[in-house]
């Protein structure tokens, strides 16, 4: 997707004021009908792109029939992506996206990649600078409806700063998943992953990683490693590197 960087920030500037809808000026207006036209063309033109590369065969394995391994719930920031994880998400990973990568406000969409598609793995993903954790982490009676019913689903605030506001939610959101699906996952039918996709390098691990945190619902990051689930994939990125300060010795 192309983007016109000057474009891009006009539009927020533009729709930043998200509760009040004034009457452009012909000069905004302008922009808008630029940023609306370039958007819808780009998409388009992008997807015609994508046709045209992609001979029918690439499509033959699933048109009739979807076969995910994978449920994922992702935060719908724009800044994560499937392809970050998968080199051919197709008919692989079976998508929830909302703020906040939460349970409970896309509880049919998990249900249906679970019990319907029968996914053997449900990963919840969150990531570094995720702007519904720190809104939830503040005051949100302000805020238009819609938005504040999804974060008010949030519980982040007994943590001590956003970064580990990140971590607590991905823990909330297995711990309630877990709720629903515990003979699944009794019956090592399903495994339940808590993940954070760190951009920014918050967590330590370089910029792009996805760090596992919780498995099951266990949090003890030794015990995650040792899991058999990691048996063949002994360089997997575990757990959030520490950042507490080493204490001076007799302090
Ligand atoms: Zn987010």
């Amino acid at each position: 997707m192309r983007k016109n960087i000057f474009i891009t920030i006009s539009l927020a500037l533009l729709f930043c004021a998200t509760c009040v809808v004034a009457e452009p000026s012909a000069g905004e207006k302008e922009v808008l009908d630029k940023v609306i036209k370039g958007a819808i063309s780009d998409l388009v033109e992008d997807n015609a792109i994508f046709a045209s590369l992609t001979a029918p065969e690439h499509f033959k394995e699933f048109q009739d029939i979807q076969n995910p391994r994978v449920t994922m719930v992702m935060c719908s920031d724009s800044r994560v992506q499937v392809d970050n994880f998968s080199q051919g998400a197709e008919n692989d990973i079976f998508v929830a996206r909302n703020i906040g990568n939460q349970f409970i406000t896309t509880k049919g969409s998990v249900e249906f990649g679970v019990d319907v598609l029968k996914t053997p793995v449900l990963i919840f993903v969150g990531h570094s600078g995720c702007g519904a954790i720190k809104a939830a982490r503040g005051d949100i009676s302000e805020i238009q409806p819609g938005i504040r019913k999804e974060l008010g689903t949030l519980d982040v605030k007994s943590a001590p700063d956003d970064k580990q506001g990140v971590i607590l939610n991905v823990h909330n959101q297995v711990a309630r998943a877990m709720e629903d699906f515990k003979e699944k996952v009794s019956a090592g039918r399903l495994a339940i992953i808590g993940a954070v996709y760190d951009f920014r390098n918050d967590y330590g691990y370089g910029q792009g990683q996805l760090i596992i945190v919780n498995l099951n619902g266990e949090k003890d990051l030794a015990k995650i490693k040792e899991s058999h689930y990691f048996d063949d994939k002994k360089e997997v990125t575990v757990g959030i590197k520490s950042e507490e300060p080493k204490k001076e010795a007799g302090s």
